[in-house]
């Protein structure tokens, strides 16, 4: 079934697949300098101002120092959580991609690094075709998933 919002089926898979490809080498150095960071939940300040500075680059609006629950984190802001959003063609669905870059103790057993340029790729993938693409991308750093300081950074979400 093609949903509504779906106009054509064009080049973009292509042009997703290519793009990752291409930047497959840039990617890999993400990756390792987050391994290399290990840093622990709240504490994650070279990370996210990595992936922040990366979703730039793609033509994402950035935003860091998200507020949140005051019961969550010190004064109710987030300061390694951020927001990125890139718009597409015009109206339509957005689709959300989630990092998670806090370390454990032990360093990232868990593989974090993995999981935050997973999520990158996807949303370099899909930036290279959002001009002939209706809807939008929300990329959301979240803090703290290893529950490491202050308690978990997307579990206490309202
Ligand atoms: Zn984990």
């Amino acid at each position: 079934m093609v949903m509504g919002w779906v106009t054509s089926v064009g080049s973009e898979p292509q042009k997703i697949a290519a793009t990752i490809d291409a930047n497959s080498a840039a990617f890999r150095v993400v990756s390792q300098k987050i391994f290399d960071f290990k840093e622990l939940g709240q504490q994650e300040f070279k990370s996210s101002q990595l992936l922040m500075e990366e979703l730039r680059k793609l033509g994402f609006t950035v935003s860091g120092d998200l507020k949140v629950s005051a019961d969550l984190v010190k004064d109710g802001i987030a300061k390694t959580a951020f927001r990125a959003e890139l718009q597409g063609k015009g109206p339509g669905p957005t689709v959300t991609i989630m990092l998670e870059y806090d370390a454990l103790k032990n360093g990232h057993a868990c593989g974090h690094n993995l999981i935050a340029t997973s999520g990158l790729m996807a949303a370099a993938g899909l930036a290279s075709a959002m001009k002939e693409t209706p809807g939008r991308i929300v990329v959301i750093g979240t803090p703290d998933e290893e529950r490491g300081s202050l308690g978990g950074g997307k579990d206490r979400s309202p």
